[in-house]
């Protein structure tokens, strides 16, 4: 069988080509007709969508910040707050979105604010659970600019959960990476959360 139930331009990768024949197979598979006209570009679009929702894994990390970092002589609390961010749950693929809150004290070096925004985004472009995404953001941070202590709380809703009317207490999780003084200084963990709890202007 040769027949083709979607179009591709001659310009689409690989990579693309294999996620439209697949989001096709998908539509089959649920009872739909690819070839209807509403469906008709709909694999190719979704490849060409998920080239961006996963634009994570060919961002280079070393080219993102090495512009960015500063010598600094400032060793107070560094707050980047309320970071908007897209993520797909890798068990699903299903989006889960939300905010993440990210602080460090620095050790004579700085990194550019709108770079933190960059490095959260780099890692929420992947399929990935919310737990390692806030993990990897301290670790980047932690590594990139070697700061006294890193503080990464992030609150996300998951459509995989809201959609399917998955029982939960909450559908907003909240999940936490803290490091070095985050985690050994009470003061700095308390100084953090009070940051996290006030009000927005
Ligand atoms: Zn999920």
């Amino acid at each position: 069988m040769t027949e083709e139930p979607f179009e591709t331009s001659p310009s689409a990768s690989a990579a693309q080509q294999r996620i439209a024949a697949a989001v096709a197979a998908i539509l089959t598979g649920i009872g739909e007709q690819p070839e209807r006209e509403g469906l008709r570009d709909t694999p190719a679009r979704v490849a060409r969508m998920y080239g961006e929702l996963t634009a994570g894994y060919h961002t280079d990390p070393v080219a993102l910040i090495n512009d960015a970092i500063f010598t600094v002589d400032y060793d107070q609390m560094v707050l980047v707050r309320d970071i908007d961010f897209f993520s797909l749950c890798e068990h699903h693929m299903l989006p889960f979105f939300g905010r993440a809150h990210v602080a460090y004290v620095p050790n004579g070096k700085v990194i550019g604010l709108s770079k933190i925004s960059r490095i959260v985004e780099m890692f929420a472009r992947r399929l990935q659970v919310q737990e390692r995404l806030t993990v990897q953001i301290a670790d980047f941070l932690a590594e990139a600019i070697g700061p006294k202590g890193v503080g990464v709380v992030v609150e996300g809703t998951h459509l995989c959960s809201v959609m399917r009317g998955v029982k939960q207490a909450n559908a907003r999780m909240v999940t936490s990476a803290l490091l070095g003084r985050f985690k050994s200084d009470p003061r700095t963990r308390a100084e953090f959360m009070d940051h996290l709890s006030r009000p927005h202007d």
